[in-house]
């Protein structure tokens, strides 16, 4: 079992991934918490790069950084977990890339899109929890070092959360937008409902 948490910056997902980490071993499932960029050795010195690197590293530069991270995260990490039958949870997955180089980037959805289904062999998740914020409020909340995306402008933002939304539209199977303005206890027992339903129903 595979399932993403996706969101904009401070949404939430960091903390609500662990609440539902938690969760599955509470119900014996091996957990595997991993994150992108930065969920191998080698993704983070990727991370570190992207975010503290040299300032003229362009969108398509940034983008195959992403990609390389998301190549060898997918192949080394997991994968070998999902084969050992372990619940993956990623903090960001492909849908993060679609939505900050594809749309507020604008390097096109589609072409990223390509790339990063490339890049993993096309593993997708089996659900994904899009924690859905408007950006002001995710950035009133802060996590902590403010990196290079953290200075671009709200609007740059906005971007981000309206390509979002439009692929929890595209695929609403998958996706599951979830409201991440409440509380972390209101928040997670919306996306304890679904787990409910979908795993344990
Ligand atoms: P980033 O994209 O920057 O990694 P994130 O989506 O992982 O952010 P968190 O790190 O979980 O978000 O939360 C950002 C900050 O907001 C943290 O200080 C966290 O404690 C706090 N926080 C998390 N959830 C909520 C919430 N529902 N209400 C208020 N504050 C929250
Ligand atoms: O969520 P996390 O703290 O790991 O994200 C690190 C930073 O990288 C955030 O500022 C996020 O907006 C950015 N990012 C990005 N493109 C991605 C993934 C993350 O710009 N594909
Ligand atoms: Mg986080």
């Amino acid at each position: 079992l595979f399932i993403t948490f996706e969101g904009g910056d401070g949404s939430g997902k960091t903390t609500q991934i662990r609440r539902v980490g938690q969760w599955f071993t509470d119900r014996g499932r091996r957990v595997l918490l991993t994150r992108e960029p930065g969920g191998t050795e080698l993704g983070g010195e990727i991370r570190r790069l992207v975010q503290h690197g040299p300032e003229d590293v362009d969108a398509r530069t940034e983008a195959l950084l992403y990609a390389a991270d998301r190549a060898y995260h997918v192949s080394t990490v997991v994968r070998p977990a999902l084969e050992d039958g372990a619940v993956v949870l990623s903090d960001r997955y492909i849908d993060s890339s679609v939505a900050y180089q594809g749309a507020a980037r604008d390097l096109g959805t589609g072409e990223i899109l390509k790339l990063s289904e490339w890049a993993t062999e096309g593993l997708r998740p089996d659900l994904t929890f899009l924690l859905d914020l408007p950006p002001e409020v995710g950035a009133r909340r802060g996590s902590g070092d403010p990196d290079r995306l953290e200075r671009e402008p709200g609007e740059f933002h906005e971007r981000v959360r309206h390509e979002y939304l439009q692929l929890a539209e595209e695929d609403p199977d998958r996706i599951v937008v979830i409201d991440a303005v409440g509380t972390p206890g209101q928040v997670f027992s919306e996306i304890r409902g679904v787990l409910e339903e979908r795993f344990y129903g």
